[in-house]
């Protein structure tokens, strides 16, 4: 098999068609149309192995996964997801593999409406770059930089599993076969908020998806909008089978542990309520965790209001520990 005959066989008909795709898969480069009054909302997000994932993740979780990072950001700016590209490199053309890595890509593709519209394919180290497009009405995305002092911060889903997920695969915790389950489960194919966070427009403030922990995406919104916060880890929503670990492991996890695409929702007072109404018709939870204050930086206080350090505060690929 040839590098024409993979793109043709695994990569040219992944999502749904749509008829804003002009030209796709097949040509030098894709051409697409914009609808009128819309905003292009690009994201990328580059999975290597060995770094992004453990090198025995199934093939179908990376083609999942590779997806999901992408619209998660997406979501973080309020955006409809469109169009996607694909850079892929392989050390080899296993025709098994590549069947599995795209039947996950083309399931959450097709069940979030997009396209793959072009890529690029070559021999290397197993390395997905996925770049995704989407639209906003002109000037609603929704930023970082929008969090005001005395803006309610909730988060979807629950925080923690996924890096609980992958210190059980690599043995840094011993976990029940089901609670392993449950969260490999979250590690391997977290759910990208797409509707929830298109719902957010003109609701939010400011908004971000959690990929390196909460502590520090939150931080990041908080230096972007020159204010600070305060948090309160009893209010953090963790799982059941985090509930469970929480005497043994702590809170640090849900504060700082990476991975989990939840988002971490930025609302002013008056629009919480209608946060709640919309929340009620999703399928995920969502948890009131603090408040944005004036006072930089930001507090995590316990159940007695004492401040809590956290040791590791999220994951940086260029820190120097
Ligand atoms: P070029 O020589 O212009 O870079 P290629 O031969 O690399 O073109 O690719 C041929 C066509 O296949 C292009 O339309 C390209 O976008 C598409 N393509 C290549 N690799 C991928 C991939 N991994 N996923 C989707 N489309 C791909
Ligand atoms: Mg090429």
């Amino acid at each position: 098999m040839n590098e024409f005959e993979l793109i043709q066989r695994y990569f040219s008909h992944i999502g749904q068609s749509r008829p804003d795709v002009n030209v796709g898969v097949g040509d030098d480069a894709a051409v697409c149309t914009v609808p009128k009054n819309q905003e292009l909302v690009v994201t990328t997000d580059l999975l290597v192995a060995g770094i992004h994932f453990p090198d025995d993740t199934p093939a179908h979780a990376i083609g999942y996964k590779a997806l999901a990072v992408n619209l998660s950001d997406l979501a973080a700016m309020g955006a409809e997801p469109a169009w996607f590209t694909m850079t892929l490199s392989l050390p080899e053309p296993n025709e098994s593999w590549l069947q599995e890595f795209a039947r996950g890509l083309s399931e959450l593709a097709e069940a979030s409406g997009v396209l793959l519209i072009g890529g690029d394919t070559t021999r290397g180290a197993l390395t997905i770059g996925i770049q995704a497009c989407g639209f906003v009405p002109t000037g609603s995305a929704i930023l970082r930089s929008g969090a005001r002092v005395g803006d309610h911060i909730f988060v979807t889903g629950t925080l923690g599993d996924a890096t609980l997920g992958l210190k059980g695969e690599t043995g840094k915790l011993s976990l029940s076969v089901e609670a392993q389950k449950y969260f490999s489960q979250r590690l391997r194919y977290p759910t990208p908020r797409t509707r929830e966070g298109l719902a957010l427009r003109g609701i939010a403030s400011a908004m971000i998806d959690i990929s390196d922990g909460l502590v520090a995406d939150l931080g990041h919104v908080l230096e972007s909008s020159a204010v600070g916060a305060s948090i309160e880890q009893g209010n953090l929503p963790v799982s059941d089978y985090y509930k469970e670990l929480v005497d043994q492991i702590g809170w640090d996890t849900a504060l700082s542990g990476g991975d989990d695409y939840e988002l971490c929702i930025v609302v002013p007072p008056d629009h919480v309520a209608s946060l709640n109404k919309l929340a009620a018709e999703w399928d995920c939870r969502i948890t009131e965790i603090g408040i944005v204050d004036q006072k930089s930086g930001l507090r995590i206080v316990d159940e007695e209001g004492s401040l809590i350090e956290v040791a590791h505060p999220g994951y940086e690929h260029f820190s120097e520990q």
